[in-house]
Order: C-alpha cells, then sequence, then structure tokens
C-alpha cells in the first residue's frame, strides 16, 4: 500500500493513504543513521506501508523524491534534516518589522528551494507596520529583480490575501520564514481553524498535532507550516554553485580570469570590477559574499531518494554550471575524488 506522509511527531508519523490515516512507525533499517538524514521519513514523502492493526501501519520504503526542502541539522554539520518533499513551491515569508526583515535568510530559503527543485516566490508580511513604503517596496524590488513574484501582505490588516490566496490555489507550498513573520497567521486568514484540525490519536491516546504538517486547502492546494525551524543553514552546496542564485554575478564570472573564480580573494575578478564600476549593485555583492563565506561544503554520498533538478529549472535567469565547468571546478577544489567516490558507493538500500 502506498501513501503520503502528512504530519511526523518524534519517532510517529500520520500517513495518509487513499483518504485513510494511519500512525506509522518507520522500519528499523530506514533509520537515520543508514540514511544519513536527521530524520527517516519526512513530510510529503511517498511511502509503502504495510497495515499493522486499526488505523496503524509501519513504513517499509521511501520512494524517491520529486522535490525537496533541506537545511543542515543544527548543531550536527554532517547530518541532513529534509523538511518537507514533493511540494511544489516554496513561499518565503519575512516580515517588514517584528522580527525586522533580513535579506540573508530570505537568500538562503531561495537558494535551498531551487536546489531542491522547489518554486520560490517571496511574502513580505506585516505591511501595517511599516512606517514608510519603501520599507516594503524595496525589498520587494530586490527580489522582483531577481525573477521572483513577491507578495505585500498583511494578515492583521487583511491586505493581499487575495493575491496570496491565488498564489496557493491548486498548488502544494511549504511556507518558511523565521519565527514569528507570520505564517501561522497567514495561513489561518485564508482558511480560520485549517491549523486546528487534529489528526488521530495514537496508542497511547495523543494527539499529532504539532511541528510541521501538510495541510489541504478547501480551496485546493495543500499547504504546508513550517513551525519550530529556528535555524537554517544550507546543506549540500558548494561555494562554487552559490553564484548561479544571483543572476547578475553569473552574467559577470565568464570574464574573470580563473574559470573556478569565486569572487572572493581572486585576481582578476570580474565580479569584483563590477561593483566598482557599478554595474553590480554593491548590495547583491555582499549577500553573495555572506553566503558564499560562510558556507560548509558536505561531500555526501548520493541516496535513492535523491531529487534531480535539471539545470534549466533554476532559475528562469539562471543557468547550472555546464559538466565541463563542475568538473574543472571540483578538479581545482580538490573534491573531484570525493565525487567520484561516491559514485561508486551502492546505496546502502533495504534488505
Ligand atoms: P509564525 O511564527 O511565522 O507562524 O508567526 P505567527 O503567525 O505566529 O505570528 C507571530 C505574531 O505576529 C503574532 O502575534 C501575530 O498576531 C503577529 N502578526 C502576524 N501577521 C501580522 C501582520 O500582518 N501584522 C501585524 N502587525 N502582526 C502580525
Ligand atoms: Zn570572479
Amino acid at each position: 500500500m502506498e501513501g503520503t506522509v502528512t504530519r511526523i511527531r518524534s519517532v510517529l508519523c500520520e500517513v495518509d493513504a487513499g483518504g485513510q490515516a494511519y500512525v506509522c512507525k518507520a522500519r528499523r533499517r530506514l533509520v537515520a543513521s543508514e540514511t544519513g538524514e536527521s530524520k527517516p521519513v519526512a513530510v510529503g514523502d511517498r511511502v509503502v506501508l504495510t497495515p499493522t492493526g486499526p488505523g496503524e501501519a509501519v513504513i517499509e520504503e521511501v520512494l524517491p523524491r520529486r522535490t525537496k526542502l533541506s537545511r543542515r541539522s543544527p548543531g550536527d554539520v554532517r547530518t541532513e534534516h529534509v523538511i518537507v518533499t514533493n511540494v511544489d513551491q516554496l513561499l518565503v515569508v519575512c516580515s517588514v518589522r517584528r522580527p525586522p526583515l533580513t535579506l540573508g535568510i530570505i537568500d538562503r530559503y531561495i537558494i535551498a528551494g531551487h536546489s531542491g527543485g522547489l518554486d520560490p516566490i517571496v511574502c513580505i508580511n506585516k505591511m501595517d507596520l511599516a512606517k514608510d513604503r519603501a520599507e516594503y517596496l524595496d525589498p520587494a524590488r530586490t527580489y522582483e529583480e531577481m525573477g521572483y513574484s513577491v507578495l505585500l501582505t498583511s494578515a492583521r490588516a487583511g491586505t493581499g490575501l487575495e493575491s496570496f490566496k491565488s498564489a496557493l490555489r491548486g498548488k502544494s507550498t511549504v511556507l518558511a520564514g523565521h519565527s514569528g513573520v507570520g505564517k501561522s497567521s497567514l495561513i489561518n486568514a485564508i482558511q480560520p481553524g485549517l491549523k486546528l484540525k487534529t489528526g488521530p490519536v495514537n496508542a497511547k491516546g495523543r494527539h499529532i498535532t504539532a511541528g510541521v504538517s501538510l495541510l489541504r486547502l478547501d480551496f485546493g492546494g495543500y499547504v504546508v507550516d513550517t513551525p519550530g525551524i529556528r535555524e537554517f543553514t544550507l546543506w549540500d552546496m558548494k561555494k562554487s554553485e552559490v553564484a548561479q542564485f544571483f543572476p547578475q554575478i553569473w552574467e559577470l564570472a565568464p570574464r574573470c580570469r580563473l574559470p573556478a573564480c569565486l569572487h572572493l580573494e581572486e585576481p582578476d575578478c570580474a565580479v569584483k570590477r563590477g561593483v566598482e564600476s557599478r554595474e553590480l549593485p554593491a548590495s547583491q555583492y555582499e549577500r553573495y559574499v555572506r553566503i558564499a563565506e560562510t558556507l560548509v561544503e558536505n561531500p555526501r554520498v548520493p541516496r535513492a531518494t535523491d531529487v534531480e533538478v535539471p539545470a534549466e529549472q533554476i532559475g528562469r535567469k539562471k543557468r547550472a554550471l555546464s559538466r565541463r565547468k563542475m568538473k574543472q571546478v571540483l578538479r581545482e577544489t580538490g573534491l573531484e575524488e570525493v565525487a567520484e567516490e561516491a559514485e561508486e558507493e551502492p546505496e546502502p538500500g533495504p534488505a
């Protein structure tokens, strides 16, 4: 039997299979140490399950993922935390004030979304708190210029909710962003009571309600809220891959002297020249540098559930590195051997 994981709470999860909800545990061989992930399954996963009793089942297998949103596990640089899988789009929510708007976290979410095959959208909430229109229009322009749709909302004043609803209609969407920006309020504003619905109880009579959950929208589509994600660090990203997410940097890069130029300390860098000549906004370059410098590269072994994102899907205006350029970068960074080993290593698959 196949189903979709709709909620997770500690070792238990809820799976919807043909309209019937099951409280499940995952088979021991799917535990974290085998998959390299912090949890054996994620919300959104398509799974194969075997019923073990009324409303109870065990997860035998996780099917390959179409998309995913991952972060580095807090506290363990070698572990991936898959937040949600198989949804269509990522709505990055931020607020004008309380908490203040910071571009860095929006950038990181957008990059993670793209690399997991999701279409990012930016939502600037709490418009009602702005003292000046520029407080939301400036960041909106920043992301529109990069080719993203931007929604301006106020869950409190009820502004922009029709556009917000249209963006979600008929799609599956994960809402991400700092805690307190208004993700829950936005969801409740478009469908009151949605977040209050509880799942079935497990054998001990406990409800499975908290945490990341997949919610069905009455007007069509699904939404996933991500409460409790306090930090968001990129996972499985190389420094050489970051530039492709900043269209103006990516355009200048072929003119750098070194083919593997990271536009940081390298000599004769067209990107740095672009900043000096004001062809490239200094703010975009600073955002790039912040991400490239803080990135921890984690060479890893491919898995059966891995998402394959075709290069042309990475941004409307962006192109992925060509295979040749990628090989060259790998050679220069000394990561090539790791990559080849990884390709050969068989998946530690189900017995
Ligand atoms: P979440 O952590 O992202 O889910 O944020 P919540 O939805 O829990 O909202 C955090 C706080 O911000 C709550 O006190 C909300 O009432 C408030 N809030 C949410 N949206 C708005 C808004 O548009 N304007 C204002 N002024 N406050 C809001
Ligand atoms: Zn350069």
